[in-house]
């Protein structure tokens, strides 16, 4: 049954995030007025998921809603912020209720966990498209950035990466894998969960943060590249989950925890001397990080295994000694 734009925004959008005090103008005007505590500076982030592209046109669609948020906490929890309000560009083709209703209900499921308030957006026919603002705050002049880390501090990265690149590729039927690994692998594409409390945590410890979306190999590059240093990962230590162990031989998992996107873990460094009063404020196994290598004079991003670099091509990599 098809709604009229208003009835939408009325029954599914609404009340679909956290209330919060710091909303003075929510949903219903022409725009929304929010309230930015003294002595806290606003993070602004945006990403847009186009179907067909960013995933696949029929996955599930509080899944679509979950994702379209998640990107943007990851980026939040990238920059140490804690997410506070949140707007929403939604394009349809067509005003499919039950539609509608199921991403609300996934999106809604997000912004409640992170207790983020839906407070404005906007509806529009064309093909499907996403597009979430979100908008948080950090203590004025603790936000952590891509810059900042040197040379001799400890990589680390959150989470296991690789799984959600087999999970899509599961989901598109690029890949196969056995029955006890497949849920897992996909609900790590479909379901992300972004380290908006380990970004958070980060501030204080972590001398650069970048999410991890394009690829481990390629995000670290990125973070060392507006550092001014180059990034040394170690092929061995890269952390893999069980199911990507289980889905791939080692060799394959290892490459695809380096290139593989849409991870949504964290990627950070940490001066050597601060690494031990992480280790016991943030212990690595609750809060899930591996330490993957260490900074070092020069630019580029490279990888290591057994004293030498790897070479990377289009048909893997080449050993050199
Ligand atoms: P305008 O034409 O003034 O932009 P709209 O009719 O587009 O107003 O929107 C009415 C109100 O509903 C606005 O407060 C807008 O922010 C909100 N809104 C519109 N679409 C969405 C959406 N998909 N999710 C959340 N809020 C929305
Ligand atoms: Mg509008």
């Amino acid at each position: 049954m098809a709604l009229t734009e208003t009835a939408l925004i009325e029954r599914y959008f609404r009340s679909c995030g956290a209330q919060r005090a710091d909303v003075t103008l929510g949903i219903g005007d022409d725009a929304a007025l929010l309230s930015v505590p003294a002595g806290s500076e606003l993070v602004a982030a945006t990403d847009t998921l186009v179907a067909g592209v960013h995933f696949p046109a029929g996955s599930p669609p509080a899944s679509i809603g979950h994702r379209a948020l998640a990107v943007n906490l990851s980026d939040l929890a990238a920059m140490g912020a804690r997410p506070a309000w949140a707007l929403l560009a939604l394009t349809l083709p067509e005003a499919q209720e039950n539609w509608v209703e199921e991403f609300a209900a996934g999106l809604a499921a997000l912004l409640r966990e992170h207790r983020v308030a839906l407070v404005g957006g906007d509806t529009t026919r064309g093909p499907l498209t996403v597009t979430v603002q979100l908008l948080g705050l950090v203590p004025q002049g603790t936000a952590l950035r891509r810059s900042g880390a040197a040379a001799g501090e400890a990589l680390f990265v959150s989470g296991t990466p690789g799984d959600a690149a087999a999970g899509l590729a599961l989901e598109q039927g690029r890949m196969q894998a056995p029955p006890e690994w497949r849920t897992y692998l996909r609900e790590r594409f479909l379901w992300p969960s972004p380290r908006v409390a380990l970004g958070e945590g980060l501030r204080g410890y972590a001398s650069a943060c970048i999410d991890v979306s394009d690829g481990l190999l390629g995000d670290a590059g990125k973070l060392a590249q507006a550092s001014g240093v180059a990034a040394e990962i170690s092929f061995a230590a890269l952390p893999l989950s069980q199911a990507l162990r289980g889905a791939l031989d080692e060799e394959r998992a290892r490459m695809l925890a380096l290139s593989g996107g849409d991870d949504y873990e964290l990627c950070f460094a940490v001066p050597a001397a601060r690494v031990a009063q992480l280790h016991a404020d943030l212990p690595p196994q609750r809060w899930g990080y591996t330490q993957i290598g260490t900074l070092r004079e020069g630019s580029g991003a490279r990888v290591v295994r057994d004293g030498s670099v790897m070479q990377f091509s289009h048909s893997g990599y080449q050993h050199f000694p």
